[in-house]
């Protein structure tokens, strides 16, 4: 494979016209496929990443029904934006949205740019889905990475380095920059992604299925269970948390707590936890006992509070580390202050809507 030409044209055609061809009579209908606007585009890309698609498809409608178009979401407050998002996971992501949006306001007219260089300073758009919007939405022959078109190429060129190195990565961007054809850029991009995502899938490839088998190297050489070559996933680190669902002695209200702009749960609102989330340093550390519980608690929030039982435990995966969670009601004596390391406090009523707050998904998992 020379580095100026990594794909000799004839395979490069062969590969391009055998991916066109199934995609045009495979692809699956999906909400931003009906319309793909730039902006459609780039808030299907942001939610799909890390959320599998038949979750982002419910939440991609109602989101753009509640900000349609970019000037909407820079206007909106965040905590609305956050609260859209709310279910989703990983809020990050909404955050630079919002920003980005922004940006696309006060720059850009309240138009995505088609440059990719241009998209790639957007908060929250890195290379890859630079390409997609440039790609799918414009047309732009720009290249495109997510692990779905890195499993296909690495098959398909029956790749050994490791995908995770420099030298890996940028071997994969080569091929899908040599691949990516001047007049069809969108939906070739879209055949690798819906390749990857439907016949060359990580266990039990659909290879007799393949459009591409004939031309699949790893195929040939019987390695298309070693491709991609990736290092052996991390165990995340597992951490105990005690949350607690507080309720006002009087009328029963629940306390919630806003986080900061910064840090764990940025931004949103959640019970009160402990180790509270600035302390949640990734090491594991043994519960404190029930009296210990309810002292830090009760000089956490400055006021005296009553503990019932164990109502549930369960399991959260964020990002680099593993919650093990542990769930318990109590009553406060009196109301609670708003605590040190928090942006605001409030008691929600049974009647008040918790859904119009910005709520984690593990705060949905502890409330429900
Ligand atoms: S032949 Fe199999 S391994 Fe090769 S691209 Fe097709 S599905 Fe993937």
């Amino acid at each position: 494979m020379s580095p100026q030409n990594p794909v000799p044209a004839r395979r490069k055609q062969a590969i391009q016209k055998a991916l066109l061809k199934w995609y045009q009579a495979n692809h699956r209908s999906l909400p931003w496929r009906e319309d793909p606007q730039p902006y459609h585009v780039w808030v299907a890309e942001i939610m799909a990443q890390q959320t599998r698609l038949d979750t982002v498809g419910p939440y991609y409608k109602a989101f753009l029904k509640r900000f349609p178009d970019p000037v909407c979401l820079a206007e909106a407050p965040l905590e609305a934006v956050l609260a859209a998002w709310s279910g989703l996971g990983y809020y990050r992501r909404a955050r630079h949205l919002h920003q980005a949006a922004q940006v696309v306001v006060s720059q850009h007219d309240g138009r995505l740019p088609s440059d990719p260089q241009l998209l790639q300073q957007l908060p929250g758009i890195g290379r890859y889905t630079a390409g997609a919007i440039a790609s799918v939405a414009y047309g732009v022959p720009a290249p495109i990475l997510d692990g779905n078109v890195l499993r296909l190429l690495s098959r398909l060129f029956d790749l050994d380095t490791n995908a995770s190195t420099a030298a890996g990565k940028h071997q994969l961007w080569s091929l899908a920059e040599a691949l990516v054809p001047t007049d069809s850029a969108s939906n070739f991009n879209q055949a690798m992604m819906e390749m990857g995502a439907l016949v060359c899938t990580p266990r039990s490839p659909k290879c007799l299925d393949c459009p591409a088998k004939r031309l699949c190297h790893a195929r040939r050489a019987g390695s298309v269970d070693e491709r991609p070559v990736l290092p052996a996933p991390k165990r995340a680190k597992a951490q105990s948390v005690l949350a607690v669902r507080l309720r006002r002695k009087s009328n029963e209200a629940l306390l919630m707590l806003r986080h900061p702009a910064m840090g764990l749960f940025a931004h949103m609102w959640s019970v009160p936890t402990w180790p509270p989330p600035w302390q949640m340093d990734g090491k594991a550390g043994p519960l404190p006992t029930n009296r210990q519980l309810q002292q830090k608690l009760g000089e956490l929030l400055g006021t005296s509070l009553t503990l019932g039982p164990i109502l549930k435990r369960l399991e959260h995966q964020l990002t680099h580390r593993r919650l093990i969670v542990t769930v318990r009601e109590g009553v406060m004596e009196s109301d609670a202050v708003k605590p040190e390391g928090y942006t605001a406090i409030r008691f929600v009523g049974k009647n008040d809507k918790l859904e119009q707050l910005g709520i984690s998904t593990l705060t949905r998992r502890i409330l429900k």
